[in-house]
């Protein structure tokens, strides 16, 4: 396995609308692993292959925040079916150190998948695993959450996401 680099906000690829995966194959499977290393290591419970420069429609999840013992996976092609509710609560992102904001979304998600052996499957989640696959979700689609900031918070964070962008700071502080 091979820790992947990640890809900050201003790199052009978080904006990106990712292809899907055609062939669940062995490079892919490699891939898929690296991706659940390289969010272990960084300390992320989600990480979409767009933020390690790949633009394909797979991301990690690590539900054991929520559940414990569950380990991380994956979901490729992912089709979120029906989303239920709406609840504010904190959020990160790997590609944005140091900053936290509130963000709204649903707070029930079914999403249909392949999992890392190429099978379809079809999976109901709530409260934190939810918000980790719905976040990712975004990103496959080039989506931040950033984009979910109210106007006046995009305001007070403007300057410092502008310095971000340029490569001028590196933790958002
Ligand atoms: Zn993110």
């Amino acid at each position: 396995m091979a820790m992947l680099d990640l890809k900050y906000y201003g790199d052009p690829v978080l904006r990106k609308v990712s292809k899907p995966v055609e062939n669940v194959d062995g490079r892919i499977v490699k891939f898929a692993e690296d991706l659940i290393e390289t969010m272990g290591a960084k300390n992320g419970i989600g990480l979409a292959a767009n933020q390690v420069g790949e633009a394909v429609r797979i991301f990690a999840v690590d539900p054991s925040l929520a559940n414990p013992g569950e380990k991380p996976f994956v979901l490729i092609n992912p089709r979120i079916i029906a989303t239920e509710g709406d609840v504010g609560y904190e959020e990160g992102c790997l590609s944005f150190p140091g900053l936290f904001e509130r963000v709204q979304r649903p707070e029930k998600v079914l999403v249909e998948a392949l999992d890392i052996d190429g099978n379809s499957i079809r999976t109901e989640r709530d409260g934190l695993v939810a918000r980790i696959i719905l976040h990712e979700n975004d990103h496959l689609d080039g989506k931040l959450f950033i984009d979910y900031f109210s106007f006046l918070r995009k305001q007070m964070y403007n300057n410092k996401l502008k310095r971000l962008k340029a490569g001028e700071i590196e933790v958002f502080r």
